[in-house]
């Protein structure tokens, strides 16, 4: 009977170590999970100055012209080439000499012979999605922080996590939920459903 319980005891013992140790690499990988909106679109961001410069510069009327910029517009503009208008998505080349000429989707595609009017497409939806989601992404992050901040004494469903993370890499990516996704994340912002019980 002692021999019993000073062995369930041991086994005790262990197992906190065990929990312990898995919940420092648990808080770890939260850390991980978590995200902040600013950074994202800093991120985003920075894929739009990287996906500009690698751009090459091409010749036009003897001249070398680099795309300096990219965007969206409801003023009526003019496409500097073809003269079609108005042109809502707006791409800028620059001269060597500081000339400027702003170009519509097809001239600015077939100047530089690249699909640029779809990457910056593309580029826009995913910035727009990442504003419409700011709450969910704050939300849930916010979420899984307080979790790390519980001391882990409770016990994480750690599959939810698993769905939550995935919610937030698709959200941060500025992609779109499916519905399923879209409504686990409503019911746990809503408090409907709970990480730390
Ligand atoms: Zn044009």
């Amino acid at each position: 009977m002692e021999y019993g319980e000073y062995k369930f005891e041991e086994i005790e013992t262990s197992e906190k170590d065990f929990l312990l140790k898995l919940g420092r690499e648990y808080s770890i990988y939260l850390e991980k999970v978590v995200h902040k909106t600013d950074e994202v679109l800093f991120e985003l961001s920075r894929e739009y100055g990287d996906y500009l410069k690698q751009i090459m510069p091409v010749e036009y009327n003897h001249v070398k012209y680099q795309l300096i910029n990219m965007f969206h517009t409801s003023h009526c503009m003019k496409c500097g080439l073809c003269g079609n208008c108005p042109i809502s998505d707006v791409f800028i080349i620059e001269s060597a000499y500081g000339k400027k000429i702003k170009l519509g989707n097809n001239c600015v595609n077939s100047l530089f012979n690249l699909e640029i009017s779809k990457w910056f497409k593309s580029y826009r939806q995913k910035r727009e999605n990442i504003i419409k989601n700011i709450k969910k992404i704050e939300g849930l992050s916010a979420l899984i922080s307080e979790c790390k901040n519980c001391k882990l004494s409770c016990n994480i469903p750690f599959g939810e996590v698993e769905k939550l993370k995935e919610l937030l890499e698709l959200m941060c990516k500025g992609l779109n939920l499916s519905w399923q996704q879209e409504s686990l994340a409503e019911n746990y912002l809503d408090g409907k459903k709970r990480l730390c019980a």
